[in-house]
């Protein structure tokens, strides 16, 4: 388990927050802005009403990989400050409170799901070394925990993409092409039927799809997903 460090400092105002464990400031909590709901039945983000169950894009109807997926926080304001801390400055204590609140908020949709292990979306490589971590693996890690569920790399990242934030729909998905592979070493001859991708940011849910696709090649035969926050919907 990743050692954390200490004291800690509080993902809403960065300064240090005692006692051992409290994880933010009681002042701080009250900023903490929860994804909004209703959300969309299959890809958890906010709709507009209660009668609309899906997003515009779960409307359509296609295969997106995985079965459903749910999020905490919208990706803006200061949860996306923390997420940017975390893996520009290596905040990695931010990481615990995250996970912690991934499975506060999401038990239900987790055990519901007949999770038998946690996949992390991978970096690629070099991308890894020069972060020297990925902050999904250290979600997983944590979720599992709280879970007590195992945490299995499954997956890789076989090839270098482009930043996805300056890419439209079509052109992320040419990106993201063959850019994961399941690591059949680590898979063995144990494949789980149901799985929960982890990753700290779904925007249109394409790296996500990507992922499930590359696991449900090599038999698995259910993909939910669950981010630290979720982007808007957008076109
Ligand atoms: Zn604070
Ligand atoms: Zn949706």
């Amino acid at each position: 388990m990743t050692e954390w460090l200490y004291p800690e400092r509080c993902p809403v105002c960065f300064k240090i927050v005692l006692p051992k464990g409290a994880m933010l400031h009681p002042g701080c909590r009250q900023k903490l802005e929860f994804l909004k709901e209703p959300v969309c039945r299959k890809c958890g983000r906010s709709v507009e009403t209660e009668e609309a169950e899906y997003c515009p894009d779960c409307a359509e109807g296609t295969d997106r990989g995985w079965k459903e997926g749910r999020s905490i926080f919208p990706y803006h304001g200061v949860m996306e400050r923390a997420l940017w801390q975390v893996k520009r400055e290596g905040t990695k204590e931010f990481v615990r409170f995250f996970g912690i609140q991934m499975y506060q908020k999401q038990k239900d949709f987790i055990h519901r799901r007949k999770t038998e292990c946690i996949v992390p979306v991978p970096l690629h490589p070099s991308k890894q070394r020069s972060r020297g971590f990925n902050q999904a693996e250290l979600l997983a890690a944590v979720l599992g925990q709280e879970a007590g569920l195992p945490v299995r790399r499954l997956l890789k990242k076989t090839k270098k993409t482009r930043d996805q934030k300056s890419l439209g729909r079509m052109e992320r998905r040419k990106n993201l092409r063959n850019a994961f592979a399941v690591d059949l070493e680590e898979l063995g001859e144990n494949i789980p039927k149901s799985v929960l991708l982890v990753d700290d940011v779904s925007t249109t849910g394409s790296t996500l799809t990507a992922c499930a696709f590359a696991l449900r090649k090599q038999g698995v035969k259910q993909v939910v997903f669950l981010t630290v926050c979720a982007g808007e919907l957008s076109g």
